[in-house]
């Protein structure tokens, strides 16, 4: 009988995409996945190290499927693995720990996952948990990756990008993944014409900075050509598929030429992700963002201009050290006045070797919460104004998830959540709706036309 493996994701899109890969690997093994949660002869955990948070629920995940299931070899990989091995290692029942380059190269360490055959071969072994991972400043490989987001097979995460080269002072991500590296524009689309054959009808280009994707050919006469994010926009326009999306852009990198594209075709879906992190410029500079608040609102209101009907998603964080009860009031009254249609909010946390941990003025744990939830409350707002805008209107959504009592879920182009009721045919084709009902939270009602 073959052995069985489970894989369990944290964190970002990037994570679930790369998880996908070394699923693949297990596979082409003849090894069989294993839902997570069922017992399997193998677990994977690729973890995220976002926050303090996700690093405790890393910890939490791996001691709960080390008791209900001792005889599982257990192993942690991701970027909390990268960065706090030892922490992992000390964990009773941990196997295999693995940074960020060594987790698609498992089956070169390990090919028999058997408990009782563990052994320290390497230097910086914790008790009998082999630890493998190299520093960050060696982390220069890019692995190929690409996902579906769900079991619905309608749309594909691919990945374009790894690392990055900036140094906002609250992120750990430069020392989870290393230095910013994309993939050869040329794979890029063998990559997505794969996706396309799949059958997929949407592709979410991800990364760690995205917008930062730079591919270099290097030609005679020490000539070289450089390729980036629009290039790759351009190559991707050409192909037949539906739809692209962006799944994050950092401000600075959300250059005039992506949106006259965005624009002049209709492949690319009028909806953003665009972290902002705060809305004050002196919080900002703080954190090292390469922005103030006055450049962030002009490109808003440049999408909004530019994009018909766009929708516009935004990372904020709360509590950063110094960040004043009039430096949250000012982060609240800008996004509260900006045409954005939510929020994805953080509470800050420290994180070790980063600039922001030896800032002063830290703020008190119970004010970051409250921050949040009034930001949270703020995005519940957005949202349903911006949904509001368009009950009575038509729109294409991509159905992908058949929820319970026969209801199927899907996008719209701008990213409004919509649901209808079940029909034979609806699972991953797009359809043209009428919005019937908004609430902030639950998807819209529709009906298809
Ligand atoms: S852009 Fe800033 S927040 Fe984003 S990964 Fe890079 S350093 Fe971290």
């Amino acid at each position: 009988m073959s052995k069985s493996v489970s894989l369990h994701t944290l964190g970002c899109k990037l994570n679930y995409s790369e998880t996908s890969t070394i699923a693949k690997q297990f596979e082409e093994k003849g090894y069989s996945i294993e839902e997570y949660g069922n017992p399997a002869d193998i677990f994977v955990l690729n973890t995220c190290s976002v926050t303090e948070n996700a690093d405790k629920e890393c910890r939490q995940i791996i001691r709960s499927v080390i008791r209900n299931n001792p005889a599982t070899y257990v192993i942690v990989t991701g970027c909390y693995a990268q960065l706090q091995p030892e922490e992992i290692a000390k964990i009773d029942g941990v196997d295999l720990v693995l940074g960020a380059n060594e987790k698609f190269k498992l089956f070169d360490y390990m090919d028999n996952f058997q408990k009782e055959n563990i052994s320290c071969i390497d230097e910086s072994s914790y008790k009998d948990v082999k630890v493998i991972r190299k520093e960050v400043y060696e982390l220069d490989e890019f692995v190929e990756a690409y996902s579906a987001d769900n079991d619905s097979r309608t749309r594909a995460f691919l990945k374009i990008q790894d690392g990055c080269d900036y140094k906002c002072s609250f992120c750990t991500i430069p020392m989870a993944r290393g230095k910013s590296r994309s993939l050869d524009i040329s794979k890029v689309v063998e990559n997505a014409k794969k996706i396309i054959d799949s059958g997929y009808k949407e592709i979410i280009l991800t990364g760690v900075n995205t917008g930062d994707y730079l591919f270099e050919v290097n030609l005679p006469e020490g000539e070289s050509l450089k390729y980036k994010l629009i290039d790759v926009l351009y190559e991707l326009d050409k192909l037949n598929i539906e739809r692209i999306r962006i799944s994050s852009i950092e401000p600075n990198l959300l250059t005039d030429e992506i949106l006259d594209l965005y624009t002049s075709s209709n492949k690319f879906c009028n909806h953003f992700h665009i972290p902002l992190q705060s809305g004050d410029s002196e919080i900002l500079k703080a954190m090292r963002r390469r922005y103030n608040a006055d450049f962030y609102k002009d490109l808003i209101y440049k999408i909004n201009d530019k994009i018909q009907d766009v929708g516009i998603g935004v990372d904020v964080i709360v509590g950063f050290p110094g960040e004043s009860d009039a430096n949250f009031d000012n982060t609240y009254r800008f996004l509260d006045s900006l045409p954005i249609s939510y929020l994805h909010v953080f509470s800050y946390s420290e994180r070790r070797n980063t600039v922001a941990i030896d800032l002063p003025n830290s703020v008190d744990v119970r004010k970051r919460r409250f921050r949040s939830q009034v930001l949270r409350n703020l995005s519940n707002k957005k949202r349903f104004e911006f949904y509001t805008k368009y009950i009575g209107t038509e729109q294409e959504v991509l159905f992908e998830t058949v929820k319970d009592a026969g209801v199927i879920e899907g996008y719209t182009r701008n990213y409004i959540r919509v649901q209808t009721p079940y029909s034979a045919g609806t699972e991953n084709n797009i359809k043209k709706v009428k919005l019937s009902a908004a609430d902030s939270i639950k998807p819209v009602m529709s009906e298809i036309i």
